[in-house]
């Protein structure tokens, strides 16, 4: 039996499905990881494989970097959690804020999740409305109003004008369905007849610039920017999810539209390899968290918030994440999205891949997706995308279960030549 065959024995009936995050989940067992060295990791049986997971696109400079483990370490021995303020905080707000000059205040949390419940707060107190409108499918964490239609599917989608406000868990408050509004991706005229439909009680348009589980595709520059103007018009904020899409430029993918945002969450990739969110915008906005001021309505606050440990590591990390780095992973993206093309063609499989910034996700379908219904997998490709993850998996390269990846600047051309070589094998093994 493989040592990570034995753990999962020993997790199985200690947590429920032996872990505590679904994504580490495999069959038959999940792997272990040992150590992680820039682009590789090496799991429990002593395997290495190139990581285009990156933690679920949380690490951008890959595993272990130098500068990140001494920055880190110096501050691990000065002790890692205050009831008082830290320098470390406010050192990575100014650099933060200086990368983007939309941002005018920030405040840090612990996670994604933390960061889009926080904007979606803020929005509530500050329009003193109840709904928040969000596009089908897209996934913003666990937050009650964020996640619904999550896990939307043929048999609760409703109708492609009207999409319903599918419940991802059972429980999920009726209050949350009737108070979320959901819009189809990249679909401006239905999108702004079913907002004019709710127009006096929406607080806020949730929306990822690059939704992964809507297909990983972007969003139009006039689908984003008729969204603000909307808003404009109806008093009510445009808020956007970049927890991962924050590595698309500089100061997050936004940079690439011409629309700007009232509030912007943050998280992954950001916290240097640590548990972090955080959230920006219009100091107007923000101030409904300021609680020196009487426009306070919204009292926020979190233990580990801003943590000095996150602190340091978000900042070391996101210093070596300059205009340059962010070119080149972007240029490297362009690139290997060609080269899986040529995959495809060379295997003559109908596959396609979406994509942009530095992520990538393959769809075994023939036709590029363009929205979270055409994205959805039916069976079989499910069972067809497993095998070929497996093949992935099973020849040194680990990815993201929805079959996508992420780059590090950890990793140059040989990876993703590495990448491709295996893929097109894959390929032609899982080839109807
Ligand atoms: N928003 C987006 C777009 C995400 O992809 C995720 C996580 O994958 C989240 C929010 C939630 O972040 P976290 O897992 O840190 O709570």
């Amino acid at each position: 039996m493989s040592k990570s065959a034995a753990l999962y024995d020993r997790a199985l009936n200690l947590m429920p499905g032996g872990c505590s995050r679904n994504t580490v989940l495999r069959k038959p067992h999940p792997l272990y990881a040992a150590k992680g060295l820039g682009c590789r990791v090496t799991d429990v049986d002593g395997i290495s494989r190139l990581d285009f997971a990156n933690n679920m696109a949380s690490l951008i400079h890959g595993h272990a970097h130098p500068a990140i483990t001494e920055a880190v370490t110096r501050q691990l021995s000065l002790g890692t959690a205050f009831t008082l303020a830290t320098e470390a905080e406010l050192e990575y707000a100014e650099h933060l804020l200086g990368r983007n000059p939309d941002f005018e205040q920030i405040r840090f949390v612990n996670s994604g999740t933390e960061a889009v419940m926080s904007c979606l707060k803020a929005a509530r107190a500050y329009t003193g409305r109840p709904k928040i409108a969000k596009v089908e499918g897209a996934y913003h964490g666990l937050y009650d109003y964020a996640e619904v239609s999550q896990t939307a599917s043929p048999a609760n989608w409703g109708e492609r004008s009207r999409p319903a406000s599918v419940p991802v868990a059972s429980g999920t408050p009726k209050s949350a369905l009737d108070d979320v509004v959901i819009i189809p991706f990249n679909d401006l005229p239905t999108a702004l007849e079913i907002l004019t439909e709710h127009q006096d009680e929406i607080a806020c348009i949730l929306v990822d610039l690059l939704p992964h589980r809507v297909g990983l595709i972007p969003a139009d520059d006039e689908f984003i920017q008729g969204l603000r103007t909307w808003c404009d018009q109806h008093a009510a904020l445009l808020v956007f999810d970049e927890v991962i899409t924050f590595r698309g430029n500089i100061g997050g993918a936004q940079q690439n539209y011409s629309a700007v945002p009232d509030l912007t969450a943050m998280g992954k990739m950001i916290g240097g390899g640590f548990p972090v969110g955080a959230l920006a915008g219009r100091q107007e906005v923000m101030q409904v968290m300021n609680p020196l001021s009487s426009q306070m309505k919204f009292p926020h606050s979190g233990t580990f918030s801003a943590n000095p440990v996150t602190m340091i590591a978000g900042k070391t990390a996101m210093e070596l994440y300059d205009t340059q780095a962010v070119k080149r992973l972007n240029a490297m993206n362009a690139s290997l999205m060609e080269q899986i093309n040529q995959a495809i063609s060379q295997a003559d499989i109908p596959a396609c891949v979406s994509g942009g910034g530095s992520m990538f996700r393959i769809h075994l379908k023939p036709e590029l997706p363009s929205n979270y219904r055409e994205t959805y997998s039916d069976a079989e490709e499910t069972r067809i995308r497993g095998l070929l993850l497996d093949h992935m998996f099973d020849n040194g390269i680990m990815m993201i279960n929805t079959c996508s990846g992420t780059l590090s600047t950890a990793m140059g051309q040989n990876e993703l030549d590495q990448f491709c070589d295996v893929l097109l094998q894959g390929f032609i093994k899982i080839k109807p």
